[in-house]
């Protein structure tokens, strides 16, 4: 509900067969943490990112190895079916690697630039556009991916200087951020002289802090119609990556900002590198920018529900979905992942969330008469009880699904 966001005007970009910026719906990217000379275990994970719903996987290239391992890597992923555009990442030799072995530079889909790690003075320059012009050469796509941690010294200490010098100085955060934008813009221009149009060219500028990543984003956003990149650098582990990041993107998606987006997460050992991947995805359907499988709204229950029933049964339906959710898509069920359930805990809150959901049920409270209205599109249509209660209600999603998506 609510109004939808007006999305900043951007250059649409095509990388691969996935088009972002030009009003296009935020893209979803993730990049795998294998060795990428591995070429299987760099195939399976690119294969589990975009299984999990990375719509761009990126992968690093930074060693001979690696650069002759891209397209073998393609063309397994291809032979298994997988369409998923696969972008480079370059840091320090991308120029080499890229001119060095041109079938890399073909198979990838897009490279990323980090105008911070491409050289000094003029072999900056001589690189970059070495970079640049095999992206032409081969009709690829660049971000220019700017990184706080390896932001240009020349660009910063210039700026700092400038910045000592002037009559109401800025602080030093605040130079730093006007100077990650400026190596962004900068080098954008660069590419544009060397013949790279405004199509081709995506740019981020990522920072560590929420503020500043806001901040930094927001005046790039007001400087340039180049499609964004956007993302939290270095976001950490677990609950904390995932809530720093959220605050970062939900901000940022909010304005408009952002054709696509990257939760960098650092993953617990032996953690599921998807994880960041289900993570972009609950931030655009929280926002109501895209779907992608049923919500499940459930209370947080509280001392009018004693019981565990309405958390194993909320459990029980975010799994139920994920499992049919495939099965439903491959019957073209058009539309199902916009499906709403409430699953409530008591009678205070429980009928009216049930209403306004597809399908609710209002278990009872401690104390309440031991049965479970279950509402459909706002009316009630039956009553549960007993032990078998989870897997009528079950049965119930499944008959509504099947008769509101099935008879396309
Ligand atoms: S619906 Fe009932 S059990 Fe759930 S949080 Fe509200 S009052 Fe508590």
């Amino acid at each position: 509900m609510g109004a939808p966001i007006k999305k900043r005007k951007s250059f649409p970009v095509k990388i691969g067969r996935v088009t972002m910026g030009g009003g296009q719906p935020v893209v979803i990217q993730s990049m795998t943490n294998t060795d990428t000379a591995d070429i299987e275990k760099s195939v399976q994970q690119t294969m589990e990112l975009s299984d999990a719903g990375s719509e761009l996987v990126r992968l690093t290239v930074n060693v001979d190895a690696a650069a002759q391992a891209i397209p073998h890597i393609k063309e397994k992923i291809l032979a298994k079916g997988y369409t998923t555009p696969i972008i480079g990442d370059f840091h320090y030799n991308g120029h080499t690697l890229l001119t060095k072995y041109p079938e890399c530079a073909e198979a990838l889909d897009k490279y990323r630039i980090n105008p911070g790690n491409v050289g000094f003075g003029e072999t900056h320059d001589k690189n970059f556009k070495q970079m640049i012009e095999v992206a032409l050469k081969h009709n690829k796509p660049v971000r220019i991916g700017v990184n706080w941690g390896s932001l240009d010294q020349t660009i910063l200490n210039r700026m700092m200087d400038e910045n000592g010098r002037s009559a109401n100085p800025k602080s030093a955060e605040e130079v730093t951020i006007d100077a990650m934008v400026e190596s962004a813009l900068s080098s954008a221009a660069m590419a544009r002289e060397y013949g790279m149009r405004p199509e081709k060219i995506v740019i981020s500028v990522k920072m560590s802090h929420v503020q500043d990543v806001i901040k930094a984003y927001t005046i790039l956003a007001s400087k340039c119609e180049y499609a964004l990149h956007v993302g939290l650098t270095e976001a950490g582990m677990g609950l904390k990556g995932a809530v720093s990041s959220t605050a970062a993107l939900a901000n940022l998606l909010q304005q408009g900002i952002g054709d696509t987006i990257r939760v960098s997460l650092t993953p617990a050992p032996g953690g599921a590198r998807t994880e960041e991947v289900l993570i972009c995805q609950h931030i655009l359907q929280s926002l109501g920018m895209r779907q992608f499988q049923p919500s499940v709204t459930a209370c947080p229950g509280c001392g009018r529900t004693t019981n565990t029933l309405f958390q194993e049964m909320s459990q029980d339906m975010e799994n139920f979905f994920r499992e049919k959710l495939p099965e439903w898509q491959k019957k073209g069920y058009i539309g199902v992942e916009s499906l709403k359930i409430a699953v409530m805990g008591c009678i205070v809150n429980g009928p009216g969330e049930s209403k306004v959901a597809d399908i609710g049920i209002s278990l009872p409270g401690t104390g309440e008469n031991p049965k479970a209205p279950v509402f459909v599109d706002g009316k009630k249509v039956t009553t549960l009880e007993g032990p078998q209660m989870m897997t009528h209600f079950k049965k119930l999603v499944e008959d509504y699904v099947n008769q509101k998506f099935g008879s396309h």
